[in-house]
Protein backbone atom coordinates (compact mmCIF):
# COMPACT_ATOMS: atom_id res chain seq x y z
CA UNK A 1 0.00 0.00 0.00
CA UNK A 2 1.58 3.67 -1.12
CA UNK A 3 1.73 5.70 2.29
CA UNK A 4 -0.99 8.39 2.50
CA UNK A 5 -2.79 10.55 5.34
CA UNK A 6 -5.49 9.18 7.31
CA UNK A 7 -8.82 10.45 7.14
CA UNK A 8 -9.80 12.51 9.81
CA UNK A 9 -12.42 9.62 10.99
CA UNK A 10 -10.06 7.13 11.16
CA UNK A 11 -7.75 9.22 13.51
CA UNK A 12 -9.98 10.16 15.85
CA UNK A 13 -11.47 6.95 16.23
CA UNK A 14 -7.18 6.00 16.71
CA UNK A 15 -7.27 8.98 19.05
CA UNK A 16 -10.14 8.38 21.11
CA UNK A 17 -8.53 4.66 22.11
CA UNK A 18 -6.02 6.27 23.83
CA UNK A 19 -8.00 8.15 26.30
CA UNK A 20 -11.59 5.78 26.31
CA UNK A 21 -10.96 2.50 26.16
CA UNK A 22 -13.35 1.19 28.95
CA UNK A 23 -16.45 2.41 30.77
CA UNK A 24 -14.30 3.61 33.91
CA UNK A 25 -12.31 5.84 31.65
CA UNK A 26 -15.27 7.54 30.12
CA UNK A 27 -16.18 8.34 33.68
CA UNK A 28 -12.81 9.47 34.72
CA UNK A 29 -12.72 12.00 31.87
CA UNK A 30 -16.07 13.03 32.73
CA UNK A 31 -15.90 13.25 36.45
CA UNK A 32 -12.18 15.01 36.09
CA UNK A 33 -14.42 17.74 33.68
CA UNK A 34 -16.68 18.34 36.61
CA UNK A 35 -13.98 18.80 39.27
CA UNK A 36 -12.15 21.27 36.82
CA UNK A 37 -15.33 23.40 36.19
CA UNK A 38 -15.18 23.60 40.34
CA UNK A 39 -18.00 21.23 41.28
CA UNK A 40 -19.08 20.90 45.10
CA UNK A 41 -21.60 17.81 43.84
CA UNK A 42 -21.40 14.76 41.61
CA UNK A 43 -23.69 12.16 41.02
CA UNK A 44 -22.66 9.08 38.26
CA UNK A 45 -25.01 6.75 37.34
CA UNK A 46 -24.12 3.85 35.12
CA UNK A 47 -26.12 0.48 33.89
CA UNK A 48 -24.58 -2.21 32.56
CA UNK A 49 -21.14 -1.88 33.83
CA UNK A 50 -21.15 1.78 32.03
CA UNK A 51 -21.57 0.11 28.21
CA UNK A 52 -24.97 0.92 28.42
CA UNK A 53 -25.41 4.01 30.27
CA UNK A 54 -23.55 6.65 32.24
CA UNK A 55 -24.35 9.92 33.33
CA UNK A 56 -22.46 12.31 34.68
CA UNK A 57 -24.35 15.66 36.66
CA UNK A 58 -22.23 18.03 38.27
CA UNK A 59 -23.48 21.07 40.02
CA UNK A 60 -20.02 23.27 38.32
CA UNK A 61 -19.67 26.02 36.30
CA UNK A 62 -21.56 25.16 32.83
CA UNK A 63 -20.52 25.73 29.58
CA UNK A 64 -21.50 29.19 27.58
CA UNK A 65 -24.10 28.05 25.29
CA UNK A 66 -21.67 29.70 22.21
CA UNK A 67 -18.90 26.98 23.04
CA UNK A 68 -21.48 24.44 23.88
CA UNK A 69 -20.51 22.24 20.13
CA UNK A 70 -17.07 23.65 20.56
CA UNK A 71 -16.21 21.60 23.57
CA UNK A 72 -16.39 18.37 21.31
CA UNK A 73 -14.22 19.79 18.90
CA UNK A 74 -10.49 17.81 19.30
CA UNK A 75 -7.76 19.92 21.36
CA UNK A 76 -10.87 22.28 22.53
CA UNK A 77 -10.29 23.41 26.08
CA UNK A 78 -10.65 26.13 27.73
CA UNK A 79 -8.05 25.38 30.31
CA UNK A 80 -4.59 25.64 28.57
CA UNK A 81 -3.60 28.37 26.05
CA UNK A 82 0.01 28.81 25.18
CA UNK A 83 3.22 26.17 25.50
CA UNK A 84 4.25 27.57 28.31
CA UNK A 85 0.72 27.01 29.65
CA UNK A 86 1.77 23.45 29.65
CA UNK A 87 4.40 23.73 32.59
CA UNK A 88 2.02 24.60 35.26
CA UNK A 89 -0.96 22.34 34.96
CA UNK A 90 -3.40 23.23 37.56
CA UNK A 91 -6.45 21.20 35.98
CA UNK A 92 -6.92 17.86 35.73
CA UNK A 93 -7.75 17.90 31.88
CA UNK A 94 -5.57 20.10 29.49
CA UNK A 95 -5.54 18.34 26.25
CA UNK A 96 -9.17 18.73 25.32
CA UNK A 97 -9.42 15.13 23.73
CA UNK A 98 -11.97 13.67 26.39
CA UNK A 99 -15.55 14.89 24.93
CA UNK A 100 -14.89 14.24 21.35
CA UNK A 101 -12.95 11.03 21.89
CA UNK A 102 -16.40 10.11 23.94
CA UNK A 103 -18.27 11.22 21.20
CA UNK A 104 -16.55 9.04 18.68
CA UNK A 105 -17.44 6.26 20.73
CA UNK A 106 -21.12 6.71 21.81
CA UNK A 107 -24.01 8.68 21.75
CA UNK A 108 -23.89 11.95 23.76
CA UNK A 109 -26.40 13.88 25.06
CA UNK A 110 -25.08 17.44 27.18
CA UNK A 111 -27.19 19.77 29.23
CA UNK A 112 -24.95 22.76 30.78
CA UNK A 113 -26.06 26.15 31.87
CA UNK A 114 -23.68 28.96 33.12
CA UNK A 115 -24.69 31.00 36.17
CA UNK A 116 -25.57 34.00 33.72
CA UNK A 117 -27.92 32.45 31.36
CA UNK A 118 -31.89 31.56 31.46
CA UNK A 119 -31.98 28.64 29.74
CA UNK A 120 -29.96 25.61 29.78
CA UNK A 121 -28.04 24.11 25.70
CA UNK A 122 -29.23 20.73 25.22
CA UNK A 123 -26.88 19.02 22.53
CA UNK A 124 -27.31 15.20 20.96
CA UNK A 125 -24.24 14.05 19.13
CA UNK A 126 -24.46 10.70 17.08
CA UNK A 127 -20.89 9.30 16.03
CA UNK A 128 -19.60 13.04 17.38
CA UNK A 129 -22.13 15.02 14.95
CA UNK A 130 -24.78 16.96 16.09
CA UNK A 131 -28.42 15.02 15.86
CA UNK A 132 -30.41 17.75 17.97
CA UNK A 133 -29.89 20.81 19.38
CA UNK A 134 -32.28 22.89 21.94
CA UNK A 135 -33.13 25.11 25.03
CA UNK A 136 -33.84 23.27 28.16
CA UNK A 137 -34.18 23.86 31.89
CA UNK A 138 -31.94 22.93 34.42
CA UNK A 139 -29.68 24.72 37.28
CA UNK A 140 -26.15 25.39 36.85
CA UNK A 141 -24.11 22.83 35.88
CA UNK A 142 -23.59 19.91 33.49
CA UNK A 143 -24.83 16.54 32.48
CA UNK A 144 -23.67 14.23 30.41
CA UNK A 145 -24.79 10.92 29.52
CA UNK A 146 -23.25 8.90 27.31
CA UNK A 147 -25.21 5.82 25.46
CA UNK A 148 -24.25 2.42 23.95
CA UNK A 149 -20.51 2.96 24.38
CA UNK A 150 -18.56 0.84 22.13
CA UNK A 151 -21.84 0.05 20.04
CA UNK A 152 -20.00 0.43 16.80
CA UNK A 153 -16.35 -0.61 17.86
CA UNK A 154 -16.57 -4.19 18.31
CA UNK A 155 -12.99 -4.64 18.97
CA UNK A 156 -13.17 -2.64 22.23
CA UNK A 157 -16.37 -3.97 23.22
CA UNK A 158 -14.87 -7.92 22.75
CA UNK A 159 -12.49 -7.02 25.67
CA UNK A 160 -14.68 -5.72 27.72
CA UNK A 161 -14.89 -7.77 30.90
CA UNK A 162 -18.44 -8.51 32.61
CA UNK A 163 -20.85 -5.44 33.69
CA UNK A 164 -19.76 -6.66 37.43
CA UNK A 165 -16.28 -6.10 36.58
CA UNK A 166 -16.64 -2.82 34.77
CA UNK A 167 -18.55 -1.45 37.71
CA UNK A 168 -16.36 -2.56 39.98
CA UNK A 169 -13.80 -0.24 37.90
CA UNK A 170 -16.44 2.50 38.33
CA UNK A 171 -16.83 1.80 42.08
CA UNK A 172 -13.07 1.74 42.57
CA UNK A 173 -12.23 5.49 40.75
CA UNK A 174 -15.33 7.02 42.17
CA UNK A 175 -13.69 6.06 45.72
CA UNK A 176 -9.88 7.27 44.72
CA UNK A 177 -11.58 10.55 43.36
CA UNK A 178 -13.99 10.92 46.56
CA UNK A 179 -10.73 10.29 48.61
CA UNK A 180 -8.71 12.83 46.90
CA UNK A 181 -11.91 15.76 47.34
CA UNK A 182 -13.07 15.22 50.59
CA UNK A 183 -14.86 18.56 49.96
CA UNK A 184 -16.48 16.99 46.84
CA UNK A 185 -20.28 15.49 47.32
CA UNK A 186 -19.79 12.11 45.01
CA UNK A 187 -22.96 10.01 44.96
CA UNK A 188 -22.22 6.71 43.02
CA UNK A 189 -25.43 4.92 41.52
CA UNK A 190 -24.89 1.06 39.84
CA UNK A 191 -28.00 0.03 37.97
CA UNK A 192 -30.13 1.90 40.23
CA UNK A 193 -27.73 0.38 43.19
CA UNK A 194 -26.77 3.27 45.65
CA UNK A 195 -23.22 2.12 45.71
CA UNK A 196 -21.15 4.71 47.58
CA UNK A 197 -21.88 8.44 48.93
CA UNK A 198 -19.79 11.01 50.44
CA UNK A 199 -20.92 13.65 52.68
CA UNK A 200 -18.22 16.34 51.08
CA UNK A 201 -17.64 17.73 54.91
CA UNK A 202 -14.01 18.14 53.46
CA UNK A 203 -12.93 15.43 56.29
CA UNK A 204 -10.68 12.93 55.11
CA UNK A 205 -11.53 10.47 57.67
CA UNK A 206 -14.99 10.76 56.70
CA UNK A 207 -14.44 9.46 53.33
CA UNK A 208 -12.70 6.85 54.01
CA UNK A 209 -15.04 6.01 56.82
CA UNK A 210 -17.56 5.65 53.67
CA UNK A 211 -14.90 3.92 51.26
CA UNK A 212 -13.39 1.21 53.81
CA UNK A 213 -15.89 1.66 56.80
CA UNK A 214 -15.66 3.30 59.98
CA UNK A 215 -13.64 0.90 62.14
CA UNK A 216 -10.67 1.36 59.60
CA UNK A 217 -11.21 4.95 59.08
CA UNK A 218 -10.95 5.37 63.63
CA UNK A 219 -8.06 3.78 63.61
CA UNK A 220 -5.42 5.52 60.53
CA UNK A 221 -2.83 7.91 61.41
CA UNK A 222 -2.55 11.41 60.00
CA UNK A 223 -0.01 12.78 58.05
CA UNK A 224 0.14 16.26 57.75
CA UNK A 225 3.65 17.44 56.85
CA UNK A 226 2.57 20.66 55.08
CA UNK A 227 5.17 22.88 55.73
CA UNK A 228 7.64 21.69 53.37
CA UNK A 229 8.23 21.29 49.77
CA UNK A 230 7.42 18.59 48.86
CA UNK A 231 4.20 18.93 51.20
CA UNK A 232 2.59 15.25 52.38
CA UNK A 233 -0.76 14.85 53.82
CA UNK A 234 -3.28 11.99 54.00
CA UNK A 235 -3.71 9.04 56.29
CA UNK A 236 -2.17 5.80 57.19
CA UNK A 237 -3.00 2.47 58.75
CA UNK A 238 -0.99 1.57 61.75
CA UNK A 239 1.24 -1.33 61.54
CA UNK A 240 -1.52 -3.57 63.15
CA UNK A 241 -3.75 -2.67 60.38
CA UNK A 242 -2.75 -3.77 57.11
CA UNK A 243 -3.83 -5.88 54.19
CA UNK A 244 -2.14 -8.28 51.77
CA UNK A 245 -2.14 -6.30 48.66
CA UNK A 246 -1.32 -3.06 47.48
CA UNK A 247 -4.83 -2.08 46.60
CA UNK A 248 -5.11 -0.26 49.35
CA UNK A 249 -2.59 2.61 48.61
CA UNK A 250 -4.15 5.68 47.19
CA UNK A 251 -1.63 8.38 46.07
CA UNK A 252 -2.63 11.88 44.71
CA UNK A 253 -0.41 14.54 42.77
CA UNK A 254 -2.04 17.62 43.95
CA UNK A 255 -5.10 15.84 44.02
CA UNK A 256 -4.60 14.12 40.66
CA UNK A 257 -4.66 10.51 41.39
CA UNK A 258 -1.69 8.60 40.09
CA UNK A 259 0.27 5.51 40.22
CA UNK A 260 3.18 5.79 41.02
CA UNK A 261 6.06 3.03 42.11
CA UNK A 262 8.20 5.62 43.85
CA UNK A 263 5.14 6.60 45.69
CA UNK A 264 4.32 3.48 46.50
CA UNK A 265 8.23 2.43 47.62
CA UNK A 266 8.50 5.34 49.76
CA UNK A 267 4.92 4.31 51.39
CA UNK A 268 6.09 0.74 52.12
CA UNK A 269 9.69 1.63 52.95
CA UNK A 270 7.94 3.94 56.23
CA UNK A 271 7.01 0.57 57.81
CA UNK A 272 10.07 -1.01 56.85
CA UNK A 273 10.63 -3.60 60.18
CA UNK A 274 7.03 -3.49 61.12
CA UNK A 275 5.37 -5.49 58.81
CA UNK A 276 5.21 -9.18 58.10
CA UNK A 277 6.42 -9.74 54.79
CA UNK A 278 3.58 -9.60 51.82
CA UNK A 279 1.84 -7.21 54.39
CA UNK A 280 0.72 -3.57 52.75
CA UNK A 281 -0.31 -0.99 54.62
CA UNK A 282 -4.11 0.94 53.60
CA UNK A 283 -2.74 5.00 52.51
CA UNK A 284 -4.00 7.65 51.78
CA UNK A 285 -1.06 10.05 50.70
CA UNK A 286 -1.37 13.47 49.01
CA UNK A 287 2.00 15.16 47.54
CA UNK A 288 1.66 18.72 47.13
CA UNK A 289 4.10 19.97 44.74
CA UNK A 290 5.07 23.27 42.95
CA UNK A 291 3.47 23.21 39.71
CA UNK A 292 6.35 23.43 37.64
CA UNK A 293 7.98 20.65 39.66
CA UNK A 294 5.83 18.01 37.84
CA UNK A 295 5.45 17.03 34.41
CA UNK A 296 1.44 15.57 33.96
CA UNK A 297 2.16 15.58 30.21
CA UNK A 298 3.27 12.00 30.18
CA UNK A 299 0.78 9.71 28.92
CA UNK A 300 -2.98 10.67 27.61
CA UNK A 301 -4.84 9.35 30.56
CA UNK A 302 -2.39 11.55 32.70
CA UNK A 303 -2.27 8.22 35.60
CA UNK A 304 1.25 8.71 35.52
CA UNK A 305 3.76 11.67 36.38
CA UNK A 306 7.02 12.58 36.10
CA UNK A 307 8.60 14.62 39.10
CA UNK A 308 11.68 16.86 38.52
CA UNK A 309 13.21 15.62 42.08
CA UNK A 310 12.39 11.81 42.63
CA UNK A 311 14.95 11.80 45.59
CA UNK A 312 13.42 14.43 47.03
CA UNK A 313 9.70 13.01 46.95
CA UNK A 314 10.56 9.89 47.98
CA UNK A 315 12.27 11.38 51.32
CA UNK A 316 9.29 13.32 51.78
CA UNK A 317 7.00 11.38 51.84
CA UNK A 318 8.88 8.06 52.98
CA UNK A 319 9.63 10.53 56.17
CA UNK A 320 6.14 12.21 56.82
CA UNK A 321 5.27 8.68 56.98
CA UNK A 322 7.98 7.39 59.45
CA UNK A 323 7.48 10.04 61.36
CA UNK A 324 3.66 9.49 62.79
CA UNK A 325 4.60 5.40 62.98
CA UNK A 326 7.18 6.24 65.04
CA UNK A 327 5.32 8.57 67.17
CA UNK A 328 2.32 7.08 67.38
CA UNK A 329 3.92 4.00 69.09
CA UNK A 330 3.20 4.14 72.64
CA UNK A 331 6.39 4.31 74.91
CA UNK A 332 4.86 3.52 77.70
CA UNK A 333 2.92 0.34 76.39
CA UNK A 334 6.49 -1.68 77.18
CA UNK A 335 5.84 -0.51 80.40
CA UNK A 336 2.13 -1.45 80.85
CA UNK A 337 0.16 -4.08 81.66
CA UNK A 338 -0.98 -6.29 79.03
CA UNK A 339 -4.76 -5.39 80.25
CA UNK A 340 -3.83 -1.87 79.95
CA UNK A 341 -2.09 -1.37 76.67
CA UNK A 342 -4.16 0.54 74.40
CA UNK A 343 -5.56 -0.71 71.26
CA UNK A 344 -5.36 -0.23 68.31
CA UNK A 345 -1.48 -0.11 68.88
CA UNK A 346 0.92 0.38 66.56
CA UNK A 347 2.72 -3.49 67.01
CA UNK A 348 2.28 -5.75 64.36
CA UNK A 349 0.97 -8.28 66.41
CA UNK A 350 -2.00 -7.41 69.34
CA UNK A 351 -0.05 -6.40 72.04
CA UNK A 352 -1.53 -8.38 74.80
CA UNK A 353 1.34 -10.44 75.15
CA UNK A 354 3.49 -7.44 75.14
CA UNK A 355 4.40 -4.55 77.08
CA UNK A 356 7.43 -7.05 77.82
CA UNK A 357 6.00 -7.00 81.35
CA UNK A 358 8.98 -9.02 84.21
CA UNK A 359 9.82 -11.68 82.23
CA UNK A 360 11.19 -14.84 83.96
CA UNK A 361 13.61 -16.39 82.36
CA UNK A 362 13.09 -20.73 82.50
CA UNK A 363 15.58 -21.76 80.42
CA UNK A 364 17.04 -21.90 76.90
CA UNK A 365 14.95 -24.52 73.97
CA UNK A 366 17.39 -26.14 71.26
CA UNK A 367 20.61 -23.21 72.16
CA UNK A 368 18.04 -21.30 69.98
CA UNK A 369 15.44 -19.95 71.85
CA UNK A 370 14.82 -18.10 75.26
CA UNK A 371 11.82 -19.28 77.28
CA UNK A 372 10.50 -16.82 79.38
CA UNK A 373 7.53 -16.79 81.71
CA UNK A 374 5.40 -13.51 82.07
CA UNK A 375 2.08 -12.45 84.24
CA UNK A 376 0.21 -13.62 80.58
CA UNK A 377 1.73 -16.73 79.91
CA UNK A 378 4.53 -18.60 78.13
CA UNK A 379 7.29 -16.56 75.58
CA UNK A 380 9.52 -18.00 73.03
CA UNK A 381 12.36 -15.54 71.90
CA UNK A 382 14.40 -16.38 69.04
CA UNK A 383 18.10 -15.47 70.42
CA UNK A 384 19.49 -14.14 66.81
CA UNK A 385 16.60 -12.03 65.64
CA UNK A 386 16.04 -10.23 69.36
CA UNK A 387 19.60 -9.76 69.34
CA UNK A 388 19.19 -8.68 65.90
CA UNK A 389 16.75 -5.85 66.98
CA UNK A 390 18.94 -4.66 69.79
CA UNK A 391 21.95 -3.79 68.14
CA UNK A 392 20.22 -2.87 64.48
CA UNK A 393 18.45 0.49 67.32
CA UNK A 394 21.80 0.96 69.08
CA UNK A 395 23.68 1.47 65.88
CA UNK A 396 21.47 3.58 64.18
CA UNK A 397 20.96 5.24 67.24
CA UNK A 398 24.93 5.54 67.28
CA UNK A 399 25.34 6.81 63.86
CA UNK A 400 22.30 9.32 63.96
CA UNK A 401 24.46 11.01 66.61
CA UNK A 402 27.82 10.42 64.88
CA UNK A 403 29.37 8.76 67.81
CA UNK A 404 29.58 4.85 66.48
CA UNK A 405 31.90 3.33 68.55
CA UNK A 406 34.55 1.94 66.37
CA UNK A 407 37.25 -0.93 67.23
CA UNK A 408 40.54 -0.86 65.63
CA UNK A 409 42.04 -4.39 64.40
CA UNK A 410 45.44 -4.89 65.94
CA UNK A 411 45.72 -7.42 62.60
CA UNK A 412 43.71 -6.10 59.90
CA UNK A 413 41.67 -8.35 57.83
CA UNK A 414 42.47 -9.07 54.06
CA UNK A 415 39.43 -8.84 52.27
CA UNK A 416 39.27 -10.48 48.28
CA UNK A 417 36.86 -8.70 46.56
CA UNK A 418 34.39 -9.53 43.58
CA UNK A 419 34.45 -7.03 41.18
CA UNK A 420 30.77 -5.92 41.71
CA UNK A 421 31.72 -6.02 45.52
CA UNK A 422 35.00 -3.71 44.77
CA UNK A 423 31.92 -1.77 42.95
CA UNK A 424 30.01 -1.14 45.62
CA UNK A 425 32.86 -0.30 48.07
CA UNK A 426 34.44 2.24 45.53
CA UNK A 427 31.40 4.56 46.25
CA UNK A 428 30.96 4.04 49.64
CA UNK A 429 34.26 4.40 51.69
CA UNK A 430 33.21 7.62 53.23
CA UNK A 431 29.78 5.90 53.57
CA UNK A 432 31.13 2.80 55.47
CA UNK A 433 34.06 4.78 57.40
CA UNK A 434 30.85 6.79 58.69
CA UNK A 435 29.62 3.81 60.22
CA UNK A 436 32.86 2.81 62.23
CA UNK A 437 34.71 0.44 58.76
CA UNK A 438 38.04 1.49 58.21
CA UNK A 439 39.18 -0.21 54.79
CA UNK A 440 42.08 0.52 52.32
CA UNK A 441 43.26 -0.42 49.26
CA UNK A 442 45.83 -3.07 49.37
CA UNK A 443 46.47 -4.13 45.31
CA UNK A 444 44.20 -5.53 42.75
CA UNK A 445 40.83 -6.27 44.45
CA UNK A 446 42.55 -6.74 47.89
CA UNK A 447 41.10 -4.21 50.71
CA UNK A 448 42.73 -4.27 53.97
CA UNK A 449 40.22 -3.98 57.09
CA UNK A 450 41.50 -2.19 59.53
CA UNK A 451 38.29 -0.68 62.19
CA UNK A 452 35.00 -1.72 62.35
CA UNK A 453 32.20 -0.97 64.53
CA UNK A 454 32.99 -2.44 67.82
CA UNK A 455 29.63 -4.31 68.21
CA UNK A 456 30.64 -5.85 65.50
CA UNK A 457 34.50 -7.44 67.02
CA UNK A 458 34.90 -11.00 67.34
CA UNK A 459 32.61 -12.01 64.30
CA UNK A 460 33.37 -13.41 61.35
CA UNK A 461 34.35 -10.20 59.72
CA UNK A 462 35.30 -11.18 56.18
CA UNK A 463 31.72 -12.80 55.76
CA UNK A 464 30.07 -9.48 57.38
CA UNK A 465 31.61 -7.28 55.41
CA UNK A 466 31.32 -8.85 51.97
CA UNK A 467 27.66 -9.86 52.64
CA UNK A 468 27.01 -6.18 53.59
CA UNK A 469 28.20 -4.79 50.39
CA UNK A 470 26.24 -7.81 48.23
CA UNK A 471 23.17 -6.33 50.37
CA UNK A 472 23.88 -2.72 49.93
CA UNK A 473 24.66 -3.20 45.74
CA UNK A 474 22.49 -1.56 43.84
CA UNK A 475 20.16 0.20 46.44
CA UNK A 476 20.12 4.12 45.42
CA UNK A 477 18.04 5.69 48.19
CA UNK A 478 20.43 6.52 51.06
CA UNK A 479 17.86 5.62 53.69
CA UNK A 480 17.53 2.51 52.19
CA UNK A 481 21.38 2.12 52.11
CA UNK A 482 21.75 3.22 55.30
CA UNK A 483 19.29 0.91 56.66
CA UNK A 484 20.97 -2.08 54.95
CA UNK A 485 24.37 -1.43 56.55
CA UNK A 486 22.67 -1.40 59.71
CA UNK A 487 21.18 -4.29 59.46
CA UNK A 488 24.10 -6.38 58.04
CA UNK A 489 25.96 -4.63 61.01
CA UNK A 490 23.29 -5.82 63.37
CA UNK A 491 23.25 -9.42 62.01
CA UNK A 492 26.58 -10.09 62.04
CA UNK A 493 26.98 -8.74 65.43
CA UNK A 494 24.42 -10.83 66.81
CA UNK A 495 24.56 -13.87 69.26
CA UNK A 496 24.21 -16.77 66.44
CA UNK A 497 21.20 -19.60 66.62
CA UNK A 498 23.18 -22.71 68.35
CA UNK A 499 25.18 -20.86 70.78
CA UNK A 500 24.48 -21.95 74.41
CA UNK A 501 23.92 -18.99 76.86
CA UNK A 502 24.09 -18.39 80.32
CA UNK A 503 21.17 -17.29 82.35
CA UNK A 504 22.59 -14.18 82.96
CA UNK A 505 23.22 -13.74 79.12
CA UNK A 506 19.71 -14.58 78.42
CA UNK A 507 17.88 -11.70 80.92
CA UNK A 508 20.42 -9.00 79.78
CA UNK A 509 19.34 -9.84 76.43
CA UNK A 510 15.74 -9.67 77.26
CA UNK A 511 16.44 -6.24 79.23
CA UNK A 512 17.65 -4.62 76.23
CA UNK A 513 15.17 -5.64 74.11
CA UNK A 514 12.18 -4.51 76.63
CA UNK A 515 14.10 -0.91 75.82
CA UNK A 516 13.59 -1.28 71.95
CA UNK A 517 11.34 0.83 69.59
CA UNK A 518 10.07 -1.99 67.98
CA UNK A 519 10.80 -5.49 70.18
CA UNK A 520 8.26 -7.50 68.48
CA UNK A 521 9.88 -8.08 65.02
CA UNK A 522 13.53 -8.00 63.66
CA UNK A 523 14.82 -5.68 61.55
CA UNK A 524 13.90 -7.59 58.77
CA UNK A 525 10.23 -8.21 59.54
CA UNK A 526 10.08 -11.51 60.48
CA UNK A 527 8.89 -11.88 64.75
CA UNK A 528 11.50 -11.93 68.02
CA UNK A 529 8.75 -13.74 69.83
CA UNK A 530 6.11 -16.06 69.99
CA UNK A 531 3.34 -15.66 73.10
CA UNK A 532 1.38 -18.57 74.18
CA UNK A 533 -1.10 -16.66 76.71
CA UNK A 534 -2.40 -18.71 79.46
CA UNK A 535 -5.50 -18.86 77.97
CA UNK A 536 -4.42 -20.84 74.81
CA UNK A 537 -2.24 -23.23 76.86
CA UNK A 538 -5.73 -23.67 79.02
CA UNK A 539 -7.43 -24.04 76.13
CA UNK A 540 -4.72 -26.75 74.49
CA UNK A 541 -5.38 -28.39 77.79
CA UNK A 542 -8.44 -28.70 77.17
CA UNK A 543 -9.04 -27.24 80.47
CA UNK A 544 -11.47 -24.57 79.17
CA UNK A 545 -12.86 -24.04 75.79
P1 LIG B 1 -10.21 19.20 28.64
O1 LIG B 1 -10.83 18.76 29.90
O2 LIG B 1 -8.90 18.57 28.42
O3 LIG B 1 -10.17 20.68 28.48
P2 LIG B 1 -12.53 17.99 27.41
O4 LIG B 1 -12.73 17.45 26.05
O5 LIG B 1 -12.67 17.06 28.55
O6 LIG B 1 -11.10 18.66 27.43
O7 LIG B 1 -13.50 19.20 27.63
C1 LIG B 1 -13.47 20.28 26.72
C2 LIG B 1 -13.92 21.56 27.41
O8 LIG B 1 -15.29 21.48 27.71
C3 LIG B 1 -13.24 21.83 28.72
O9 LIG B 1 -12.04 22.51 28.55
C4 LIG B 1 -14.28 22.68 29.45
O10 LIG B 1 -14.17 24.02 29.10
C5 LIG B 1 -15.59 22.15 28.90
N1 LIG B 1 -16.26 21.21 29.82
C6 LIG B 1 -16.31 19.87 29.70
N2 LIG B 1 -17.02 19.31 30.69
C7 LIG B 1 -17.43 20.30 31.49
C8 LIG B 1 -18.19 20.38 32.71
N3 LIG B 1 -18.68 19.28 33.31
N4 LIG B 1 -18.42 21.60 33.24
C9 LIG B 1 -17.92 22.72 32.64
N5 LIG B 1 -17.19 22.71 31.51
C10 LIG B 1 -16.94 21.53 30.93
MG1 LIG C 1 -11.46 16.88 30.31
Amino acid sequence: MPIRILAGEVVSKIAAGEVVDRPASVVKELVENSLDAGATQISIETQDGGVRLIRVTDNGSGIPAGEVERAFHRYATSKIETITDLEKIATLGFRGEALPSIAAAADVEILTRTDDETAATYLLLHNGKIAKSDKRSRPRGTTVTVHHLFRDVPARLKFLKSANTEGGHIANLISQYALAFPSVRFNLVLDGKLTLQTSGSGSLRDVVAEVYGLEIAQQMLEVSAMEQIPGVSGLVSPPSLNRSSRAYLSFFVNSRWVSSSLLARATEDAYHGLLMTGKHPIAIVNVSLPLQDLDINVHPTKRDVKFRNTQSVYSAVQKAIEKVLVKTAPPELKAMAPEQAATPSLWPVKPEGLSLPILRVLGQLASNYILAEGPEGLYLIDQHAAHERVLFEKIQSQRAEHRIEVQGLLEPVTLELSPAQEEVLKNKVELLSEFGFGLEHFGGRSYLLKAVPAMMAGGNLIEGVTELLDSVAGETEPAKRDEKIAQSVACHSAVRAGLTLSSEEMRALIKQLESTKQPRTCPHGRPTMIHLSSHQLAKEFGRTT
